[in-house]
């Protein structure tokens, strides 16, 4: 530029009617003041699932106070921000947590304890006995660190629980630092840790004052179902759940026994009846939603009851197909779960349960063209956090929103090439792929080991609570299933460097 422009000068003084006059002095630019920031992320691709902008290419995503500040091209953020903290992930994709909207984390515990079997066959001889002799705060407190450690490896930023003691699940959940909807779960006869209605309430009374506002935790209320729920169970979760303005966690017309049984005593579905009873509402989750027929869809839909769609659960207990096509053309929003380990999934890999929804989906109608790749997405992100009310909060990636993110690699073969990211996170990448998970923009695992949880003491402990349990069976005329070994800990698998 210097030798450039007296030469420019002087070709516009030959110009007539142009007085030459020297230019006034320029001061020098002031750079200007960069905005301290916590982290920014650098991503070769985002996934946002935000409508506006669905993908962009390569992104800088800046993160402050635990929330997203703004998604701004990587020099556009280097000029603009300083970053006490820069994660690399120009290799991978980000896109936002996966949301597990239905599950018992602590039966991690009793993971394949029984497979094979039916339902009722499972409950009576294994987990009714074995969770009445074990399930204590020290049982859910190492059930859900062990389920912990491997939704925050898959990928799984928050989850939804139905279980007992849920105020040491909370401990947990809290110490991991994952989010989580964590329901107590009532049943109309003696549960862990409440033996009747009055101390049901009055348990998760003390359990919602005690984490009501937590920035992770949402505390619920979750009558089990309506056929282990009387209509008194039914309004007293209610009431309890509008007065502390938390979600009701049910499972809700999940086999075709619990239809009959529903249809038999109430002469309705068990949704016409919870509708009927007052208990429908938008701050009702239903897991299941197997057998639901139109007029059900219809309920659900006026008063915005979400629904937890588990494809494997379903398909591993034979529950039957949920009609999900029908369900969210009902104007239902429907997010996705894994259901409990012990026997109903066995693990709680979300990206299974896109894979398996998409494909139970298209072969039960017989039409590939159903829940496509992105709508999948959508369910285990952004809808299930509409279902749990959430989605003011977390679900996408947009200004504002909490910083709930995982990042996933792509250069494994499987993955390559790619024509189409959300073809590729759906139908090829698995839950190994997941290079980074954070919350509220607090790394948990960093693709090479876990930062809030130690894992072996943790699966440690899980074998001692196996070798008590297997003892315990076999004691009481049931032995360990096939082919277990009752060899002690081994460390779980280390996750390759990436
Ligand atoms: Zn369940």
């Amino acid at each position: 530029m210097k030798r450039l422009l007296p030469l420019a000068v002087a070709c516009l003084a030959l110009l007539p009617g142009v007085a030459l006059a020297a230019p006034p002095p320029k001061a020098a630019p002031k750079p200007a003041a960069k905005l301290p920031v916590d982290l920014i992320v650098l991503a070769g691709g985002v996934l946002t699932m935000d409508p506006n902008r669905p993908k962009l290419s390569e992104t800088a995503i800046v993160i402050s106070e635990g929330r997203i500040v703004e998604l701004a091209s990587p020099s556009e953020a280097a000029l603009r921000y300083e970053a006490k903290e820069t994660i690399d992930r120009k290799g991978s994709v980000v896109m936002p947590g996966l949301v597990n909207t239905h599950g018992h984390a602590a039966m991690t515990l009793m993971r394949g304890i029984a497979d094979d079997k039916p339902l009722m066959e499972w409950l009576q001889t294994r987990i009714f006995p074995v969770e009445k002799q074990f399930v204590s705060p020290e049982f859910v407190k190492t059930g859900t660190q062990l389920a912990c450690l491997e939704m925050i490896r898959g990928g799984t930023t928050t989850f939804t629980d139905m279980y007992y003691y849920e105020s040491s699940v909370a401990e947990a959940v809290d110490a991991s630092g994952m989010r989580g909807v964590l329901g107590e779960t009532w049943l109309d006869f003696p549960a862990p840790g409440h033996a009747n209605l009055e101390e049901s309430i009055k348990v998760t009374r003390e359990f919602l004052q005690r984490w009501k506002g937590h920035q992770r935790i949402t505390p619920a209320v979750a009558p089990h179902a309506p056929y282990t729920c009387s209509k008194e169970t039914y309004l007293a979760a209610k009431a309890l759940a509008d007065e502390f303005k938390v979600p009701l966690l049910t499972h809700l017309s999940e086999t075709r026994e619990e239809q009959r049984i529903v249809k038999e005593k109430y002469g309705m579905t068990p949704t016409k009846w919870l509708e009927s009873i007052g208990v429908l509402g938008p701050n009702v989750l239903g897991a299941h939603g197997v057998w639901l027929d139109e007029a059900d869809m219809a309920a659900l839909a006026a008063h915005h009851v979400g629904i937890s769609h588990n494809p494997e659960s379903n398909m591993k207990l034979a529950s039957g197909v949920a009609p999900v096509v029908a369900t969210r053309k009902a104007g239902v929003v429907v997010g996705l779960g894994t259901d409990g380990v012990a026997g109903s999934n066995n693990d709680l890999d979300m990206f299974e349960a896109m894979d398996f929804a998409g494909k139970l989906a298209k072969v039960t109608t017989m039409d590939p063209t159903v829940l496509k790749a992105g709508e999948l997405l959508r369910m285990a992100t952004v809808d299930g956090a509409k279902a749990l009310g959430l989605d003011e909060t977390i679900g996408s990636l947009v200004s504002g929103k909490d910083a709930d993110l995982i990042a996933v690699e792509v250069a494994e073969p499987r993955a390559r090439p790619i024509y189409d990211i959300e073809s590729a996170l759906v139908y090829a990448i698995k839950a190994s792929d997941v290079s980074l998970t954070m919350v509220r923009g607090k790394v948990l695992f960093d693709g090479r080991s876990w930062k809030t949880l130690e894992p072996m003491p943790i699966v440690k402990k899980s074998y001692e609570f196996r070798e008590a349990i297997q003892k315990f069976l076999a004691a009481n005329g049931s032995s360990a299933p096939a082919g277990a070994s009752t060899s002690g800990a081994r460390p779980p698998a280390t996750p390759k460097p990436k």
